[in-house]
């Protein structure tokens, strides 16, 4: 694993480098070699993450209310939130996700953007869907990232439990919500705000730790980040295997 020596001034000076863009016909292909690691909570060291299960609180149906990872992903967003300045901590909005899941949000998204689009069709609302949420596929070849315990959705919070200002709410659906949305504004020259630098330099500083301890970003959504599934390797390339596939938590009396 790549050490890195930066300050949390280094990775807020570093931008936020420029992202393949997404492939899904390519992500499926990538091959999975199961690893078979085990899903962890993430609620078991709250000095450094801290769970905020956002699905069970919005009354999703299926959602839990202690978000999982595999134990490798786990242990490399705990190294992440050890970059963070004394005090801070990451914060996690969802991460496994069980298929209920995956499926009642993906529609959900599309009666919203049905709303926001009356005109378009079946098909063109589906395409627009899938840049916010991934089909819920149940194919093993090809399974949502969520659905790996893989994928985590976050942000950072303060010394005082606060979440630093990212410029969007998690799950909106806006365009300022990729992650490069605002070093794209200075690439066109354009001056940013006060405001603005101060989410440029937050979003950097989540996406630099992320990817130092390993992670790679989902660039429509400056929350999301993949490790060992399907995306995470097509964002390596190199041919590159998943090591993440479908996963679930083994629970005695629950069925999922
Ligand atoms: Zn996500």
């Amino acid at each position: 694993m790549k050490s890195t020596k930066l300050s949390i001034k280094g990775f807020k000076a570093l931008p936020i480098h420029t992202m393949k863009e997404e492939n899904c016909t390519e992500i499926k292909n990538v091959k999975i070699e199961e690893s078979g690691e085990k899903l962890v909570p993430i609620d078991t060291f709250p000095e450094k993450i801290v769970n905020q299960p956002e699905y069970f609180i919005q009354g999703i149906e299926g959602a839990l209310p202690v978000g999982y990872l595999r134990e490798g992903a786990y242990k490399r967003l705990l190294r992440a939130a050890n970059m963070l300045p004394k005090g801070f901590k990451i914060l996690v909005f969802d991460a496994w996700r069980p298929a209920k899941v995956q499926k009642s949000l993906y529609s959900k998204v599309k009666e919203m953007l049905k709303l926001k689009n009356p005109d378009a069709t079946y098909s063109e609302i589906s395409a627009l869907a899938e840049e916010f949420i991934a089909f819920p596929s149940e194919n093993e070849n090809e399974p949502p990232p969520h659905e790996t315990g893989g994928a985590v959705d976050l942000t950072i919070v303060d010394s005082f439990g606060i979440p630093l200002n990212m410029g969007t709410e998690f799950d909106e659906i806006s365009e300022n919500t990729h992650t490069r949305f605002y070093e794209e504004k200075i690439e066109r020259g354009e001056k940013l705000s006060k405001e603005e630098t101060e989410i440029l330099l937050n979003r950097r500083l989540l996406f630099n730790i992320m990817e130092a301890v390993g992670f790679r970003n989902y660039a429509g959504e400056w929350w999301h980040y993949d490790y060992g599934n399907q995306r995470w390797a097509w964002c390596i390339g190199k041919g590159v295997s998943a090591f993440y596939g479908i996963a679930k938590p083994k629970f005695v009396w629950m069925k999922i």
